[in-house]
């Protein structure tokens, strides 16, 4: 069984896992307290993650804002959905707007080539 998520649920995950990397390489600067360049370099690369991070939330809410509103006929919720195929964000029931796509075996392969990953 392949899992898939949810294009906006995906994107969240990716910017909190910048904030993550961002804190992580800060504090790796510690361990270089000797070398002030080097202080620098892994403050400004970790300031850059958490930059990189803000600007990947501020455009989660413009494609939200962007997003399709439908009805989930799994579980009944409202979902969001980007391009032509994407997953119910509460049941990960596969969910297309494509006509011509329906009850075809879902593939992100309909929209770009995000995760290619457990293929
Ligand atoms: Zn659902």
């Amino acid at each position: 069984m392949k899992k898939y998520s949810s294009k906006i649920n995906k994107i969240r995950s990716f910017a909190l896992a910048l904030i993550f990397i961002g804190f992580i390489v800060m504090y790796g600067a510690v361990f270089f307290k000797n070398s002030v360049i080097l202080v620098l370099l892994f403050m400004g690369l970790g300031l850059l993650c958490i930059i990189a991070s803000t600007v990947v939330y501020l455009w989660i809410g413009l494609l939200s804002t962007r997003a399709v509103k439908v009805i989930c006929p799994n579980c009944g919720k409202q979902t969001k959905m980007l391009g032509r195929v994407d997953i119910c964000m509460y049941c990960n029931e596969p969910l297309t707007l494509d006509p011509s796509l329906e009850g075809k075996e879902f593939s992100e392969e309909y929209n770009r080539k995000i995760n290619k990953k457990n293929e």
